[in-house]
């Protein structure tokens, strides 16, 4: 069975064609600027690259130029569309109904753009993702693999803000988590990596990219994370502020006269690393300017991202009254020995010690970097989190 996974932003598209008999990646690639001047799709095969670049003016001529490129006579790996048994989207946003993926049908398709109102940035274009495909592939069963699904086990005392309650009642608004497909990826991955049972197992994983979120897994289960209700809430990130004290909303807004959207993208574009260290967003030149070239903004902007890490490592560690292992992945966490070093020290009251040189040589690949004495194990575990869609994909799809 061959799987499409597709990943729908506002304007970017990411796709990967897999095939599920061994797992492996077909072809996979990037389109940018879907409706924007310079337009542009980056098709992968076996590591060889293919570009094209032609106007794009919606996301069906986006995924019309993917579907072409999977079927072309140089750089295709079908032969023709009815290969493609299955189509997996990414759905940011699944709300309190959606606990497992699903497959997609006009009553999925209500839930989701039920939940436009709580997540107006990410669902909108998964829709669109959704509709493209099915109008190209009428007969393609799809699946819909939920950010949100795998936080749906956070007990009550843990999702419910001390806000007044009917805000929940009537208006949803609790904590919902994000980034689920890869914490429950890495949950499982990293089980099996050290031979323990997942069912029973406390980690907690460090999902370290632009957007960054932690998450306490009892027993193959999350019971809280850092995300919130929205994606904003947490640790600090690349551009998002994470928390905050909700009291400088209303300064900025009555005292400085921010107005509303001045606000929103204050705190989710202009914060974070970039807010403090001024210069980029990106963590590999924040750790340049930190280290190479002794900028003093630029180490603030590391110590605070370390700080608030350490400090839901020890909060998640009190809430499941223990902890058996630590997990790095995204980005950062699978390729910055000297983040995961800074996060580590002087954690060893709770027994999580590294070792300094397995840290250094562990990039991208699962590795143990736990010292001998550590009683905690610390783990490097590159996330899938479209291996992880196609296999759901794949198994819902099979009992159709
Ligand atoms: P996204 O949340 O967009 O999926 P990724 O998981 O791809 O993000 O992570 C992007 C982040 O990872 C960026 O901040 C980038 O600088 C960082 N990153 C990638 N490689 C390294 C590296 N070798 N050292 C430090 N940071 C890295």
């Amino acid at each position: 069975m061959k799987v499409l996974v597709v990943n729908c932003g506002s304007s970017s598209l990411k796709y990967q064609l897999m095939d599920m008999k061994d797992e492996r990646v077909l072809a996979k690639g990037l389109v940018e600027r879907i409706g924007i001047e310079g337009s542009i799709l980056t098709h992968k095969v076996n590591g060889e690259k293919f570009i094209v670049e032609t106007p794009m003016d919606d996301h069906k001529e986006a995924i019309k130029l993917v579907l072409d490129a999977l079927i072309d006579d140089s750089h295709g790996v079908i032969k023709d569309m009815s290969e493609i048994s299955a189509v997996g989207h990414r759905v940011v946003h699944g709300g309190e109904k959606y606990a497992n993926s699903v497959l997609i049908d006009d009553e999925v398709m209500k839930s989701i753009e039920d939940c436009i109102s709580i997540a107006p940035l990410h669902n909108p274009p998964n829709i669109i993702g959704i509709n493209a495909c099915k109008e190209l592939m009428p007969s393609t069963p799809m699946v819909a693999v939920f950010d949100t699904a795998f936080h749906q086990t956070l007990p009550d005392y843990a999702f419910t803000y001390p806000l007044p309650y009917d805000l929940y009642e009537e208006h949803k608004i609790r904590k919902y988590g994000f980034h689920g497909t890869s914490h429950k990826y890495v949950t499982k991955a990293s089980a099996e990596f050290i031979n323990a049972d997942v069912n029973n197992y406390k980690v907690i994983t460090c999902h370290l990219g632009n957007g960054a979120s932690i998450c306490a897994v009892k027993d193959g289960r999350s019971i809280d994370t850092s995300m919130g209700f929205t994606p904003l809430e947490g640790v600090a990130m690349g551009t998002r502020s994470g928390n905050i004290d909700p009291a400088i909303v209303t300064y900025l807004i009555k005292e400085m006269k921010y107005s509303i959207e001045e606000v929103d993208h204050l705190l989710n574009k202009q914060s974070g690393l970039l807010g403090i260290y001024g210069v980029s967003s990106d963590m590999r030149d924040v750790k340049k300017a930190a280290y190479e070239n002794n900028e003093n903004r630029a180490k603030l902007a590391l110590n605070v991202f370390h700080y608030k890490i350490k400090q839901y490592i020890g909060s998640y560690t009190a809430v499941m009254n223990g902890v058996d292992a630590i997990v790095f992945t995204g980005g950062i966490g699978e390729n910055s020995p000297e983040n995961r070093e800074a996060i580590c020290e002087n954690l060893d009251y709770l027994g999580i010690k590294i070792n300094k040189a397995k840290n250094i040589n562990a990039i991208g690949v699962n590795t143990d970097i736990s010292a001998d004495d550590s009683k905690v194990k610390v783990l490097v575990i590159p996330t899938d989190e479209e291996l992880m869609i196609a296999r759901d994909t794949k198994d819902i799809v099979s009992n159709i």
